[in-house]
């Protein structure tokens, strides 16, 4: 039976005043499994509205410990509910459950991880010169956050926005992508249950119409975005225009980097795991495998095989290793960018097709591809292609892989396999990269800031980084003298 979901606005699943709504397609099975809301702009009015009240009338009197209660109560619901949750965002996006379901207890630490600041959202006394005013700095939610996420991890790209969002009492409207909605309608279920107030958790679904109201709209104070740099691109341009601050996690063409002296064991696990991990549907892929001379051959061999060996199949069976492409759209874009590497003359080591055979006859599934001797200047190793698709690239010297690991419009991540502690050093100083991993490939922690350098985005999500980007900061300067000033100069 097709589960039908409506809006979340105002603490109730409404009926999107649009009329319209969207099938959600499981990629697996090919069939549409679930109806959510195609929002339109009157209906994320009605949720801007409504985050709006709930700052002004509840959230923005909430204390930091209660913020904190609640966020801990939202973390508990999440890690018990991992399970179905998991189940529900990988028959939406094709994701291994074994994915999904670590990605479910990650939503529960960062929640658990910023709730530690909600009641520790400290000013500052500031000394002045002047030593009759006292000066201090306070830091303000900026009231309601529009937060726009990918469909490639809806629920993890949410918690990254979300709980610094609410550690710091901003409302919220979210919009999750067209293509994978679901997890997040049911996640406002547990939001309820937690016992947030009415109004601080809305989500509006939807496609391009809905996001551009959604960053269009009056009351929203600011927009965080993670998504493809084109629509990155198009969104600060809208928020520019408002003069509204941003936040954006886009892609990358991210750099690993295996020198001669690596634990080659570690490096190809670390290889496979960088581009072959989510399907390749991970903004921080290690999709560009840059390999030193003495090591190459034998790291294309075992990359390959390897490649070659991944075990496909139904996302919600634990044995599975490599899950569908999300959607048919993102499905064709790979097949092309495959076929355009290969016309080009790019060496084919194995995968380059659709993936057929015993249980993957309806779903998106694509081989494991791996292409060597590309060139770095090529579009193959320039072009995010957001799919199991690997361009390994040999180098002589350690100038040649920072120049080619540079060469690159994006920054977001970065991987370097040597136990030379000098090479390590004076590697992870000159990449150009926001994350650079030694010695291992996507991982990632609550604590650590995590952002884009380039055009990989605009801020940092994650970290003490990540807590600042949902804070603004205000000067308070008190004049407790008696004496009189002079009204013509400024006082300094
Ligand atoms: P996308 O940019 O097509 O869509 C992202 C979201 O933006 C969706 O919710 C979509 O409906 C919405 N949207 C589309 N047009 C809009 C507009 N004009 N105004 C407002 N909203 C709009 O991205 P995608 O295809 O869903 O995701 C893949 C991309 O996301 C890749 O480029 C990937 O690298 C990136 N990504 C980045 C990170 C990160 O943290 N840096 C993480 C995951 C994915």
């Amino acid at each position: 039976m097709i589960r039908k979901y409506g809006l979340y606005i105002d603490g109730r699943y409404v009926e999107p005043l649009s009329g319209r709504r969207l099938p959600s397609v499981n990629p697996y099975t090919g069939e549409v499994w679930a109806e959510v809301p195609d929002a339109g702009a009157e209906d994320v009015e009605l949720a801007v509205a409504a985050a709006r009240r709930a700052y002004r009338e509840t959230w923005s009197q909430t204390s930091g410990v209660a913020r904190a209660a609640l966020m801990l109560k939202l973390a508990s619901l999440i890690e018990s509910s991992a399970d179905r949750m998991s189940t529900i965002e990988s028959s939406d996006n094709g994701k291994i459950v074994r994915e999904t379901h670590s990605q479910m207890k990650w939503v529960g630490r960062q929640l658990r991880f910023f709730a530690g600041y909600a009641d520790k959202l400290f000013g500052q006394h500031i000394p002045l010169d002047q030593r009759d005013t006292l000066d201090y700095v306070v830091h303000e939610p900026y009231g309601v956050v529009g937060l726009i996420t990918a469909w490639n991890s809806p629920l993890a790209l949410l918690a990254n926005k979300l709980a610094p969002a609410l550690a710091t009492g901003n409302c919220v409207v979210v919009k999750p992508s067209e293509h994978a909605s679901v997890s997040t309608l049911e996640f406002a279920a547990l939001v309820e249950e937690a016992g947030f107030p009415k109004g601080v958790f809305n989500v509006v679904t939807g496609g391009v119409e809905a996001g551009r109201a959604l960053v269009d709209a009056q009351g929203v104070a600011k927009v965080s975005f993670t998504g493809s740099p084109g629509v990155g691109r198009e969104i600060a341009a809208a928020a520019g225009r408002r003069l509204v601050p941003v936040t954006l996690e886009l892609g990358g063409k991210s750099p690993n980097i295996i020198f001669d002296d690596a634990n080659l064991d570690k490096a190809v696990v670390g290889a496979l795991a960088g581009i072959f991990g989510a399907t390749g549907q991970t903004c921080v892929a290690g999709s560009r495998l840059l390999v030193q001379r003495g090591v190459y051959d034998e790291v294309v061999a075992r990359v390959s095989r390897r490649a070659a060996e991944i075990r496909m199949g139904n996302p919600l069976d634990h044995a599975t290793e490599m899950g569908t492409v999300a959607n048919e759209p993102q499905f064709r874009r790979i097949l092309a960018a495959i076929e355009e590497a290969r016309a080009s003359g790019a060496r084919l080591v194995t995968g380059g097709r659709r993936a057929t055979g015993p249980g993957l006859e309806s779903g998106y599934f694509i081989e494991p591809t791996v292409f060597a001797d590309v060139r770095n200047e090529s579009r193959l190793a320039q072009e995010e292609i957001f799919g199991p698709v690997l361009a390994i690239i040999p180098f002589d010297t350690e100038a040649e892989a920072i120049a080619m690991a540079n060469d690159s419009r994006f920054g977001l991540a970065a991987g370097i396999w040597s136990n030379d502690i000098s090479r390590v050093l004076r590697v992870s100083r000159a990449v150009q990269a926001g994350s650079v991993w030694v010695n291992t490939y996507r991982a990632l922690a609550a604590q650590a800031p995590f952002g884009g350098f380039k055009e990989s985005g605009i801020g940092r999500e994650r970290g003490e980084a990540g807590l600042l980007e949902y804070l603004t900061t205000k000067n308070v300067m008190i004049d407790f003298s008696d004496a009189e000033r002079d009204p013509f100069a400024i006082k300094n």
